[in-house]
């Protein structure tokens, strides 16, 4: 805590700044806080899980001696540095064969099951109106900056991250053997061409329609309608894939890109193609790769002065390669039962709570009210870790190289992911692994995931942390706020069985756009960096959802006999801890760089705002503190948002 800050001034800093200024951004991150903080013991525990890995004796094919070799191949450098790009040999001669648009395709298609999402993105995932059915979707893609926005935004840092783009594409290619000046024409193009696609794709907040986003249409009618150039049907059935339709999220984008495809000359097609394969394995590449790579994505974008160091990288890419294998032996030696107890105690608290708030609502009909309690109560709470564990027998993890074992991977999920297709729906599946300090609301499945390390405050073991601050931090800003993603503005279109279908009278419906249109304008008014505001539109499920939290967090521990008793510890009131435990989550401070980046393609608003925001909506916040109204916190009470 800073105590010199008042906290109506500015409660962000009267509650973190104390810490943040002693605890300085290091140079080889481009943001730090609690997040962090967490992860580095996450490192620490995960390093041990992989070394001890490495000693024991297993056979060829367990899963012991995958973790084990994934490790040693990838904190090999001298091994990579080695190879240079040979790993990606045969991807890149694909490329140098595509003669025409067709071949410039088979190589798109065929990049698909590496992960790297070239001209627009395909999945198999859940049919949002149909949720027991798994479908193909197709949306745009195949951007290299982070968001279409980059391509356009006119602010004086976006614009510079763009000639930066362009200097970084040419510099890659360069490493590919291409002499200078044709390098830096060819990187022209590809940004002419990726500017191109990003002008016919969805801004932001347009794509958090869901309805707007779901354009079902056999793969027949996409061909004929959109993209003549591209026979879906044939393309789908090289991955065995026959499917009766196909959801299309932007159909404009797809005509778009049909043109693009006719009109770019083939060589730019496929310097595109390399960029973007070389772009996506850089970091299991050679140094020199490795720190092209870094020197935009993450010096440019992110504000990040050094590399961090290669093990954590490492076990970065191992998450993402076979996060699940390791997550299991990861809960049985730092999840006790006791933690999994206190957290599915706390979820069913914040379930109550929420119960007796929609009860309580004076705007909400009796007719919707009734499907909300009855979608709050289908709602599934996974606690931890998943029920039941994946099957990873089929990957191959081998000791050739880090990038062999990461393509590996990324044919492995690709694989999994299409072999799901005409199957049942598997609702035990989890998205995230035990190991991430994050969590998440699935609307198709009506399922809040908690992993976990989403509980984690470091330096703290659980038992030791008192009521207030835990239903603060992992009540109102994990638990509340994931529950309330099924009812925010985009979530509340979802109904109890996870199907995008009206279940709001219209009249209701209205009166709940009116109300979040509050928390637009509030949002809308920030700015976290001078001409650049938050996107109050892009943001606002996040907001609600913030807000939601804190409102559900704090009803639920009103009920906790810590509360009841009133008892001040270290000079704070049960309500002031609550609020001080809910800034904790977001003890978080990043380089402009890494704002300006979330600000254009985030949907979170950043840390500061998610805590001023939402507390200068809550009456008793203001009690706990004594927010006066001449304070900076203060907002007059017909402005405050009221939705749950
Ligand atoms: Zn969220």
């Amino acid at each position: 805590m800073d105590p010199s800050v008042n906290p109506g001034e500015d409660f962000f800093e009267y509650a973190n700044a104390g810490w943040l200024r002693r605890n300085p951004i290091p140079p080889s991150e481009s943001a730090w806080g609690i997040g962090k903080v967490v992860r580095e013991e996450l490192y620490t525990n995960l390093r041990k899980i992989n070394e001890q890995a490495v000693t024991s004796v297993s056979p060829a094919g367990s899963e012991q001696r995958k973790i084990g070799d994934f490790w040693l191949t990838a904190i090999d450098m001298a091994k990579a540095d080695q190879l240079g790009v040979r790993p990606l040999q045969a991807e890149l001669e694909r490329i140098n064969a595509a003669k025409n648009a067709q071949g410039v395709l088979d190589v798109s298609f065929a990049l698909q099951p590496l992960g790297v999402d070239t001209l627009f993105s395909f999945s198999v995932s859940q049919d949002e109106k149909n949720s027991e059915v798994m479908s193909v979707h197709l949306s745009q893609g195949g951007l290299g900056l982070p968001e279409r926005d980059f391509y356009f935004n006119p602010e004086q840092g976006v614009a510079h991250i763009r000639e930066e783009y362009v200097a970084h594409i040419a510099r890659t290619l360069k490493l590919l053997g291409r002499e200078d000046t044709a390098a830096k024409t060819a990187a022209t193009n590809i940004m002419s061409f990726e500017t191109a696609l990003a002008k016919a794709s969805r801004k932001l907040e347009d794509l958090r329609d869901p309805v707007r986003n779901y354009n079902k249409m056999t793969s027949a009618e996409l061909t004929k309608k959109n993209t003549p150039a591209i026979s879906w049907a044939d393309r789908l059935d090289a991955w065995k894939l026959h499917p009766d339709y196909v959801i299309v999220g932007q159909p404009e984008f797809f005509r778009a890109l049909d043109n693009l495809l006719t009109a770019t000359p083939v060589p730019v097609l496929q310097d595109y193609l390399r960029f973007h394969l070389v772009s996506d394995y850089s970091q299991y590449l050679s140094k020199e790769f490795d720190d092209e790579h870094f020197t935009f994505y993450a010096r440019v974008l992110s504000g990040q002065h050094e590399q961090r160091s290669r093990w954590k990288r490492v076990l970065d890419s191992q998450d993402a390669a076979m996060g699940m294998i390791v997550g299991r032996i990861f809960v049985q030696q730092y999840f006790p039962a006791t933690a999994k107890k206190r957290y599915s105690d706390l979820v069913e608290a914040i379930r109550t709570a929420y119960h007796e708030r929609i009860n309580h609502l004076d705007w909400m009909s009796e007719a919707t009210r009734a499907k909300a309690q009855q979608k709050l109560k289908a709602i599934t709470a996974k606690v931890g870790y998943p029920d039941k564990w994946k099957d990873y027998s089929a990957l191959i993890v081998g000791t050739n190289s880090y990038c062999q074992n990461m393509m590996n991977a990324s044919r492995w999920h690709f694989n999994d992911m299409i072999s799901k297709f005409g199957k049942p729906v598997d609702r035990t599946e989890w998205d995230m692994t035990p190991q991430t300090y994050n969590a998440y609301y699935k609307a198709e499945n009506n399922e809040i995931v908690l992993p976990a390390a989403a509980f984690a405050i470091p330096g703290m073991a659980d038992a030791g942390i008192d009521d207030a601050v835990v239903y603060g931090y992992a009540g109102a800003s994990t638990i509340g706020h994931e529950i309330t993603h099924g009812f925010d503005d985009e979530g509340r279109q979802f109904d109890a069985a996870g199907n995008l279908k009206e279940w709001w009278t219209e009249e209701d419906a209205t009166k709940f756009t009116k109300r979040a249109e509050v928390m637009i304008k509030q949002f809308d008014a920030y700015q976290p960096l001078p001409g650049i505001h938050i996107n109050g539109h892009a943001s606002l499920g996040e907001n609600i959802a913030d807000h939601g939290g804190v409102l559900l967090g704090l009803d639920a521990f009103k009920k906790t006999g810590q509360f009841k008793k009133g008892e001040k510890i270290a000079g704070l009131t049960p309500l002031q801890r609550f609020f001080l435990g809910y800034a904790l989550s977001w003890l978080h401070q990043e380089q402009e760089a890494r704002l300006r980046r979330g600000l254009l393609s985030d949907v979170h608003a950043p840390a500061k705002w998610r805590v001023i925001g939402p507390l200068a909506n809550i009456p008793e916040f203001y009690e706990a503190f004594g927010v006066k109204t001449n304070q900076p916190m203060w907002r007059p009470a017909d402005l405050h948002v009221r939705i749950w």
